[in-house]
């Protein structure tokens, strides 16, 4: 062995594998499509079932008795999916869980959102996970989701992506009169309370009514979709951003777009199930709702949904469910932060991920000293490592920023908590949580690779 072997070395995919480019820009075209179609947790839950129903998956029947190969999915409460190709291995050898999240950062609208002031109509806001809220200003917005009406239908909603459509937005003050806003720190450069939505500005005709404009908003809104202002408190209404994914660059190397966090790892964590034929550990993509906000609630993964999916399926391959869980394996499928020349004073550039390095493998997560980790054991670092090696997966291994900076968690700890060894893995991001996060095309194709190859362990 040289010296120069003794060291190591964190190198780019356009050096390692100059020959993957081109694929990963083929790759990113269908991602581009799934960031477009799938920009709240229901559409992305959506196109995913649609993908999964076209390469032959049939929904999940507890009690039914699978065979090797067999692929089967379920649509959780229209948010989650979980996308399963049964193992020649028995079951109680261990699932390998791809589990990636499809909600993400955006303005959610209040339960009574419309209101006038100032011969203006608005939707009132309250924003969903950690958004840094000057960003959301003075930019297109659109607004998809879902309202109730009083009888029980179900109305959806999507304004802002067709080119044909209005868009919204929140107004910011112009640097004329900006003396006093300028005094505030940066969180409150614009506050929660001021991220309100433009919806309307034209007065209700033939009506001497008060609050006009906001009268002919509502009367505009049943004309179209048959709600009343009531309807708004069963509704699950998403602000997001209005534009579309786009090449970044001269060479075009990155993506621009609204949602990488955390679809650049669901969408090659879907792909990679959907390519996965007769593997020898069952595998099971999981997409997952309400990350961003601690994995709450039913459709978040500190629920049982997967393991009670896990569940059933032991009892409908009579595989004993503990076992099972013990000898399973997940990837914590979450980007990262991806280390930035232009705020280099918040990366230790040792420990950091780069766009353009590959997958990024976070041993753990937290935020100083580790708190709310799932750290993983060198026993799976070393599995998984091994693992990408053979099939060639460009992969680096950091953390997220300077250590007493802050940090974050993922679902990681959440599958760990039922006794399955969990990695954290993803693809890093640049403005994460912004309204335009930018990835890079190689690690997107390489986060596939690496759960293909996950997928495809033979021990
Ligand atoms: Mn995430
Ligand atoms: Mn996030």
């Amino acid at each position: 062995m040289s010296n120069q072997e003794l060291v190591y070395k964190n190198e780019s995919i356009a050096k390692l594998r100059p020959q993957d480019l081109e694929k990963a820009d083929q790759f990113c075209q269908g991602y581009k499509e799934f960031l477009d179609n799938g920009k709240t947790e229901r559409e992305a839950a959506a196109c995913a079932a649609a993908a999964l129903e076209k390469a032959g998956y049939q929904p999940f029947q507890p009690g039914k008795q699978y065979q090797p190969g067999d692929k089967f999915y379920k649509l959780h409460r229209n948010k989650c999916i979980l996308a399963a190709t049964l193992g020649t291995k028995s079951l109680e050898e261990g699932v390998h869980i791809n589990a990636a999240h499809i909600d993400a950062p955006r303005l959610d609208l209040r339960p009574v959102p419309l209101y006038e002031s100032g011969e203006m109509a608005f939707f009132r806001t309250h924003y969903y996970g950690g958004i840094r809220k000057y960003q959301w200003a003075t930019i297109p917005l659109a607004i998809h989701g879902v309202v109730y009406t009083r009888a029980g239908e179900k109305v959806e909603i999507c304004v802002g992506e067709k080119e044909s459509d209005p868009v919204f937005c929140i107004t910011d003050l112009l640097p004329h009169l900006s003396a006093r806003q300028n005094e505030r720190t940066l969180p409150e450069g614009i506050k929660g309370e001021e991220l309100n939505l433009v919806v309307g500005c034209l007065p209700v005709e033939g009506e001497e009514a008060k609050d006009q404009i906001k009268l002919n908003v509502l009367k505009l809104l049943n004309q179209e979709y048959g709600i009343t202002e009531e309807d708004f408190i069963r509704g699950e209404l998403e602000v997001v951003p209005a534009h579309k994914a786009r090449d970044i660059g001269f060479d075009r190397g990155m993506i621009g777009a609204y949602g990488h966090d955390d679809r650049v790892d669901a969408y090659p964590a879907l792909m990679a199930e959907i390519d996965t034929q007769a593997p020898a550990f069952t595998t099971l993509c999981v997409l997952t709702d309400k990350e961003e906000i601690g994995s709450e609630g039913v459709t978040g993964l500190n629920s049982q949904y997967m393991v009670q999916f896990i569940h059933q399926l032991c009892n409908s391959q009579k595989a004993d469910y503990i076992t099972t869980l013990q000898n399973s394996k997940c990837l914590s499928a979450d980007v990262t932060a991806a280390y930035d020349p232009n705020w280099a004073d918040a990366f230790e550039p040792n420990n950091s991920t780069y766009a353009g390095k590959g997958i990024a493998l976070c041993k753990y997560t937290g935020a100083r000293g580790k708190s709310g980790a799932s750290d993983a054991s060198a026993e799976l670092v070393s599995y998984v490592t091994r693992l990408l090696e053979a099939e060639g997966v460009v992969w680096q291994m950091g953390e997220l920023g300077k250590v007493d900076l802050g940090g974050g968690g993922t679902v990681a700890k959440y599958v760990a908590s039922h006794d399955i060894e969990t990695l954290d893995i993803g693809v890093p991001v640049l403005s994460m949580h912004s309204p335009f996060e930018v990835v890079s095309k190689g690690d997107v194709y390489m986060a596939y690779r690496a759960f293909l190859a996950f997928n495809k362990a033979e021990a």
